[in-house]
């Protein structure tokens, strides 16, 4: 017999498992399918591992600038095993508050490949469950380029799947995977070298913050190679990688290339069609502001919808969708501007709003900016010199801050609040009014000249 539900959600990553539990916070009969583990990107192959290697970067700059503070220590040996280990456990821990999660919350766990039948119906290992609403979230998978040798790549998911740390690695990319890595690798003691095909990096940011990450990342070893396209991968028999580059360059000894340019998404087994849900050439899918396919009953969230491919995004978009639908909201959505972002770098970048060029392009002359640079004292004292750098993009008479930049250490964690006064439309003279917090990096957001 077909199991009929109130809500069922296509994906047990951030945004499906937010849309199901949300609903069933509300009485709904939900159930989530999921074809892999739980937690999706984010918990398995995302935000999550990449933040446990980044701490584990950030401890061995630790050591290395104690000696600045008066400590006699040196990094004698890191020991990746083991920091994978911990890592794993880490994440089993999630996976397994997650499974006892769903059932406390009367979330069905349905494991397997997701496929429409039509619009209600889905099929999954064969049997059919329909539902009145359907969300789908599916999230995405690494792009891989088409060039003679590509399984000789590394993704995301397979740098992840490490046991050994590669000791000297190409990362191909200019997005946030290929910074993060780069830098998370470089800090951990590998040789990297970044193969750009343009001049920069994070073409999207505003250009002080790619400047000055730019600038510490070569400062930190990081052989950055602007304008290099690969071409051709061969592997040798003593193991390491020989890269074949446009113009004629050839990069050899290698242990691994890892490949970060962009994500697609996993739309392709959902057989969309069967149920009449519109997607674009790369199989993403459309939605309205209240993230409503062109199918009645049927919604998207999350990296599925090409926007803002983030964690707190699919979330955010997922829950207020159940709100709507089962709360009596019908003016419930996520609105896409102003979106915090942290870019796990070293050192890490915090940013909201528009970036200078945007703003310029948008506001013309109505565009003051506000911007320091400096070394924080935790630098100054220490062995290893960092700069910290902050903008504030501003518009019209009363300086409304439209955009916040930073980049330094803490950026990560000075944001948050940052977004709130941005999202609620601050002023400068409303910046400067707020007392400082001394001595801090972020006192600077608020003293600005
Ligand atoms: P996912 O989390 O990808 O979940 C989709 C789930 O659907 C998957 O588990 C998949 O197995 C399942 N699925 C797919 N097709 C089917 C089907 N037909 N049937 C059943 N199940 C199916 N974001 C941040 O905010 N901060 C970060 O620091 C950050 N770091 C990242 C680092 C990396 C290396 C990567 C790759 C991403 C990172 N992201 C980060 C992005 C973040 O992980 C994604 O934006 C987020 O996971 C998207 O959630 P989602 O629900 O759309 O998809
Ligand atoms: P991104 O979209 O961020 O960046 C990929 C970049 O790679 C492109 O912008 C492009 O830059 C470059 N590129 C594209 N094709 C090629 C090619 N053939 N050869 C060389 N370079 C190429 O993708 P990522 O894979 O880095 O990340 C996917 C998404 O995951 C991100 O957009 C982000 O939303 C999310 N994410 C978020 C994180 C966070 O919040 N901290 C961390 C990690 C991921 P150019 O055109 O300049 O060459």
């Amino acid at each position: 017999m077909t199991q009929h539900y109130d809500l069922i959600a296509i994906g047990g990553g951030s945004g499906g498992l937010s849309a199901a539990e949300r609903a069933a916070e509300y009485g709904m009969k939900t159930a989530v399918v999921e074809n892999n583990k739980l937690g999706g990107t984010c918990v398995n192959v995302g935000c999550v591992p990449k933040k446990v290697m980044w701490f584990a970067s950030g401890i061995a700059e630790t050591i290395k600038a104690a000696s600045g503070y008066g400590f006699d220590v040196q990094l004698n040996n890191f020991d990746w095993g083991k920091l994978v280990t911990a890592r794993t456990d880490y994440i089993q821990g999630i996976l397994d508050w997650y499974g006892n999660y769903l059932t406390d919350s009367n979330i069905d766990h349905i494991q397997g490949t997701a496929r429409f039948v039509d619009a209600r119906t889905l099929e999954v290992n064969g049997k059919r469950f329909t539902a009145d609403h359907i969300v789908i979230a599916p999230g995405g998978y690494p792009i891989v380029p088409e060039v003679e040798g590509k399984e000789f790549l590394m993704t995301s998911d397979d740098f992840f799947a490490l046991s050994e740390q590669p000791k000297r690695v190409a990362v191909v990319g200019a997005g946030y995977i290929a910074v993060e890595l780069a830098g998370l690798l470089n800090g951990l003691g590998s040789e990297v070298s970044m193969l750009l095909r343009k001049d920069h990096f994070l073409g999207s940011f505003d250009s002080m913050l790619r400047e000055t990450l730019m600038e510490e990342m070569l400062n930190a070893g990081v052989n950055i190679m602007p304008r290099v396209t690969v071409e051709r991968i061969e592997k040798q028999t003593d193991g390491t990688l020989t890269i074949h580059c446009a113009s004629g360059i050839t990069l050899e000894g290698y242990d691994a290339l890892v490949c970060a340019i962009g994500r697609a998404p996993n739309t392709a087994q959902l057989d969309l069609n069967a149920a009449g849900v519109d997607h674009d050439d790369q199989g993403y899918i459309p939605t309205d502001e209240f993230q409503n396919t062109n199918v009645d009953g049927i919604y998207a969230v999350g990296d599925v919808t090409g926007r803002a491919q983030l964690t707190p995004v699919a979330i955010a978009a997922a829950r207020r969708l159940s709100d709507r639908l089962f709360n009596n909201m019908p003016e419930r959505r996520l609105e896409y501007e102003n979106v915090p972002t942290v870019m796990f770098s070293h050192p890490p970048i915090g940013t909201v709003g528009l970036t200078e060029e945007e703003a310029r392009k948008i506001h013309g002359d109505a565009v003051k900016v506000y911007q320091t640079r400096f070394t924080a004292m935790y630098h100054s004292v220490a062995a290893e010199e960092q700069c910290t750098a902050m903008k504030l993009v501003c518009i019209g008479a009363d300086e409304k801050v439209v955009g916040v930049h930073i980049i330094g250490m803490g950026a990560d964690e000075m944001l948050q609040g940052f977004a709130v006064a941005v999202k609620m439309g601050a002023t400068k003279k409303q910046f400067d009014d707020t007392v400082a917090i001394h001595p801090t990096s972020s006192e600077e957001l608020v003293t600005m000249r």
